[in-house]
């Protein structure tokens, strides 16, 4: 296989994938597989002798789609999106081609430039003020580690890098048990320690509230431990979840702790004007994520991290040695040092191209489509007999249930298993729920009607 070969492939790919795509209605969702069926398949060593792309290709026809789970599907309302609009797969095309390493400026300086611009891009569209500038991390789970790594040296006064965490004060971070998991996981990777991480209490409407962080804040200052960070909830994963976010930043910027805003998913809707509310004061925060690669069509991988001191993320994260300084140009961006990772591959073009594709109005167009459509979902299927609703839309985000948990149980299986749509779980209170979101880029209004005419002959006697 060379580069004449790659020509005539990849154009047979691109076709395949427009096949694929306008396909995707007829297959089930979620794959319909058993564990082992795929490897299986696939023989047990590799080949010692180059094999033709026609069996090679051919292989993957037979095994893969069939094994896949579709996350472009317009009826995939399972966890959160993952969309890949066409003008990102385009962009991701060309990147491909180039397959750069922009892990310092010199090594790509149009991924850099264009990162830096399409920051700033982003930031006019959800409504942050000037003064915030960013970088792209690969995943929020990456972003909010960077934020927490920066809290802890913030209150180690950089001491943690060098001496280590042994001996050192007790730090001790807040959030809700409403945030990620990848809250939990930064806590634990930056040597805080789960016990560390306060879930601070939340309100009626499953809000950490201004009150209830400054008592956790002051219970631990009385108890001789040192408050490091607070990482609040804009949408959280369960429910949709949103902190009070002004009354806590307030909070912060009084006890003088910093702090990071998770909005991975709820973030792209804030290129809607009228949903800003939810996050009301976020332009306090020292850090906001949020992921392109969910709700706004910028394939994964790419997440946006906001920050109102960079320096401060560098100083923690940025490492120069030799190898990677740029002779007389030491002012110069080096986006390797505002992330855990050295090597990063050419994110924004996907934005550029998706950004100028839609344009703002048509980002915004299906973000409201799919927040309305949730909203009239859950109407017709509060009709249906013994479907109760659980949460009700956040966004476009809400969860329903039976009576009967075990029933309940049985109904998401066999959703699944029937295949038209694709749906997944939660907890709310302790009740096993089921949770479906509207946000597939595809999607329009029979889509996600067939919800209800799933439900209403799954659920006939
Ligand atoms: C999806 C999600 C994350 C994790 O995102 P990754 O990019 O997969 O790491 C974190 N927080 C929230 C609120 C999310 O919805």
């Amino acid at each position: 296989m060379d580069h004449e070969d790659l020509r005539l492939w990849s154009k047979r790919a691109a076709d395949w994938a427009a096949d694929y795509h306008s396909g995707l209605r007829e297959r089930p969702v979620r794959a319909p597989l058993e564990p082992g069926a795929v490897a299986r398949q696939v023989p047990n060593g590799p080949p010692e002798l180059a094999e033709p792309m026609a069996e090679i290709w051919a292989d993957f026809e037979r095994i893969v789609p069939a094994g896949m789970t579709h996350w472009q599907h317009p009826r995939f309302f399972a966890y959160f999106p993952a969309n890949a609009a066409p003008a990102s797969m385009l962009a991701e095309q060309l990147v491909n081609a180039m397959a750069c390493n922009a892990l310092i400026w010199q090594t790509s300086p149009a991924a850099t430039e264009i990162e830096q611009v399409m920051v700033d891009w982003l930031r006019q569209a959800v409504g942050l003020p000037e003064g915030f500038v960013g970088t792209i991390h690969d995943s929020a789970t990456n972003a909010t580690l960077s934020a927490v790594l920066t809290m802890r040296e913030k209150a180690l006064g950089w001491r943690g890098l060098e001496a280590g965490l042994a001996g050192g004060p007790v730090l001790r971070f807040y959030a809700s048990a409403e945030t990620h998991s990848s809250v939990d996981k930064a806590i634990r990777v930056a040597g805080i320690g789960q016990r560390n991480l306060v879930k601070v209490v939340t309100d009626a409407d499953r809000a950490m509230t201004g009150a209830a962080l400054q008592a956790a804040i002051a219970a631990d200052r009385a108890a001789g431990l040192q408050p490091a960070g607070v990482i609040l909830c804009a949408g959280g994963t369960s429910v949709g979840a949103f902190d009070r976010i002004a009354e806590c930043l307030a909070v912060c910027r009084a006890e003088g702790v910093p702090s990071h805003v998770d909005a991975a998913w709820a973030g792209s809707a804030m290129i809607c004007p009228e949903f800003r509310s939810l996050w009301e004061g976020v332009e306090a925060a020292d850090s906001v994520v949020f992921n392109p690669h969910k709700w706004l069509g910028a394939q994964f991988d790419c997440s946006v991290q906001f920050l109102k001191d960079p320096g401060a993320q560098v100083r923690t994260l940025g490492l120069r040695p030799t190898y990677l300084e740029t002779a007389g140009r030491e002012e110069i961006v080096n986006f390797n040092e505002w992330t855990v990772p050295l090597g990063r591959r050419f994110r924004a073009l996907k934005l550029w191209f998706v950004l100028r594709a839609y344009g703002l109005q048509g980002l915004r167009a299906r973000i409201r489509n799919h927040v309305s459509w949730a909203v009239e979902l859950r109407d017709r299927i509060a009709a249906l007999p013994g479907i109760e609703i659980v949460t009700e839309p956040r966004l476009s985000l809400f969860t329903f249930a039976l009576a009967d948990a075990t029933e309940t149980e049985a109904l998401l299986n066999r959703i699944n298993d029937d295949g038209r749509i694709y749906l997944t779980q939660t907890r709310v209170d302790g009740r096993f729920a089921i949770r479906i979101q509207i946000g597939s880029f595809d999607c329009c209004r029979e889509d996600v009607m067939l919800v209800e005419t799933t439900l209403k002959d799954l659920l006939a006697p």
